[in-house]
């Protein structure tokens, strides 16, 4: 059965974005199929935002889809970072808004120049679910992308992580989200043994991701651009940067 992925991969790319599932984390080299650990404690997750947080302050990229509430231009940064890594998504990233800059521009433009536009992205199904999105967005919504996540992951091409995404980052709502990148620091941390891979994981991954989001909705745009940078920058699947991390005492891998 395929994946709920948002959209389906190539195997010998290893990209910025992709579902948790979507990249076996290199992380546990001994898989053993055990148990999820149990949820975490009031206190644990304090002291993980508040640690992951500062990391966040201190380390954070800055990085254009930051500086926007555009839910289009959030939706066109997750797909395009969904296969490539980031210094390759920033200039396409600004190209493609600056030809298709809306839903509607892209919606009724040439599927030729859209596909041209990618270049030299790859994996060119993406453009055309991008295309897709716009103009079930225009026909239903009047050009807009809907702020309920029923109604998101109703668009094809639009899956759990990029709903949490653009839920997150565009509506600011409380919203997880779970990549590879966040996959693999709340593996690493809150789990530390197991096959990250297996279904059950994965679902406790995502329920995990729920748990540790802040209260307040203000502060859950920083926490999920947090997650993502710390999997990528601090504890990447290769080389985790572990005597510099502020959550080594808390993390079950690095103990392990
Ligand atoms: S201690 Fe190491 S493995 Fe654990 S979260 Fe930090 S960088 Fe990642």
């Amino acid at each position: 059965m395929r994946k709920k992925t948002d959209l389906p991969r190539k195997p010998s790319v290893v990209p910025a974005r992709t579902t948790a599932r979507a990249t076996r984390a290199k992380a546990a080299p001994g898989r053993r199929a055990t148990a999820p650990a149990p949820m975490l404690t009031a206190s644990a997750k304090r002291t993980f935002r508040t640690k992951l947080l500062g990391w966040y302050r201190a380390q954070g990229r800055s990085l254009p889809w930051r500086e926007t509430d555009d839910p289009y231009h959030i939706l066109v940064s997750e797909v395009m970072l969904q296969q490539t890594q980031v210094d390759r998504v920033l200039p396409k990233y600004h190209e493609w808004l600056a030809k298709f800059p809306s839903l509607d521009v892209l919606a009724g433009a040439d599927e030729h120049d859209v596909a041209e536009t990618w270049r030299p992205l790859g994996y060119n199904i993406r453009p055309r679910r991008l295309q897709s999105i716009a103009r079930e967005a225009v026909a239903r919504f009047g050009g807009q992308l809907p702020s309920d996540e029923a109604t998101l992951r109703s668009f094809k091409g639009i899956g759990p992580y990029t709903a949490g995404a653009v839920l997150s980052f565009a509506f600011r709502k409380r919203a997880a989200i779970l990549d590879t990148n966040v996959a693999r620091v709340l593996f690493r941390i809150f789990v530390g043994e197991g096959d990250p891979d297996a279904h059950a994981m994965q679902r406790h991954l995502w329920a995990l991701s729920r748990d540790v989001l802040p209260r307040r909705h203000a502060e859950v745009f920083d926490f999920n651009q947090a997650l993502m940078d710390f999997g990528a920058l601090q504890c990447p699947a290769r080389k985790p940067q572990c005597p510099t991390c502020p959550l080594r005492r808390q993390c079950r891998w690095h103990r392990a």
